[in-house]
């Protein structure tokens, strides 16, 4: 899930300067799971921006933002797309990029895209893949260090951890904590024994 949060309406506001005809895209998935792009939070978008005098000429809720077939398709799910000055995208930078694409007025983001996260439980965790590029998650138990551990230790832990919490952010449980105790659980400490080289980066 790709976490991103709303910019306050000042920012969009902001954005939007001299422009009339607008249509709101929002997402249904990652941002509307996240209440920052789901059906409600576009129409409390189009209430906002009405009364801020703008002309909300219509909006579309597409199953994911980022994966949006063609032009064709957002305009039978919001004809009025064809009289927007511009777009405004109630989703991360990905699905932002991709209404971008389709469309021939400008396109603004009204998220900001924070982090490659999840959900589980009703939970939501923010930060969970940094995206390298060389998935190796298995020698950390399933928990990546390189998401997790602000240092971004590989072999880890730093010896700073407090009572189980990070010393860099004693407000977050220390990586190699949970790691040590995912490995525990499934009997691989073992793991811990093998020094996990730096990325090759060529
Ligand atoms: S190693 Fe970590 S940062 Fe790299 S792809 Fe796997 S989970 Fe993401
Ligand atoms: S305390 Fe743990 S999570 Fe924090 S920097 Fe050190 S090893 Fe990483």
């Amino acid at each position: 899930m790709i976490i991103s949060s709303s910019k306050t309406f000042e920012e969009v506001l902001v954005s939007l300067e001299g422009i009339d005809n607008v249509f709101v895209i929002g997402c249904n998935v990652c941002a509307a799971r996240l209440h920052v792009g789901g059906e409600p939070e576009v129409l409390d978008m189009c209430a906002k921006l009405k009364a801020a005098g703008k002309n909300v000429v219509g909006w579309a809720l597409p199953t994911a933002a980022c994966s949006i077939q063609s032009y064709e398709k957002l305009v039978e799910k919001g004809p009025g797309i064809q009289k927007a000055d511009a777009i405004l995208v109630m989703a991360c930078g990905s699905g932002t990029s991709v209404v971008s694409m389709l469309v021939d007025v400008p396109v603004y983001p009204s998220n900001n895209t924070d982090s490659l996260g999840g959900r589980s439980q009703e939970q939501v965790i923010p930060h969970l893949c940094e995206m390298c590029g060389a998935c190796n998650i298995q020698e950390f138990g399933g928990i990546c260090p390189k998401a997790n551990c602000p240092k971004g230790l590989l072999n880890g832990p730093c010896g700073g951890s407090i009572s189980g919490k990070c010393e860099v952010d004693t407000e977050q449980e220390c990586a190699w904590e949970l790691i040590y105790r995912q490995l525990e659980k499934t009997g691989r400490l073992k793991l811990l024994e093998k020094i996990i080289g730096p990325r090759d980066y060529n």
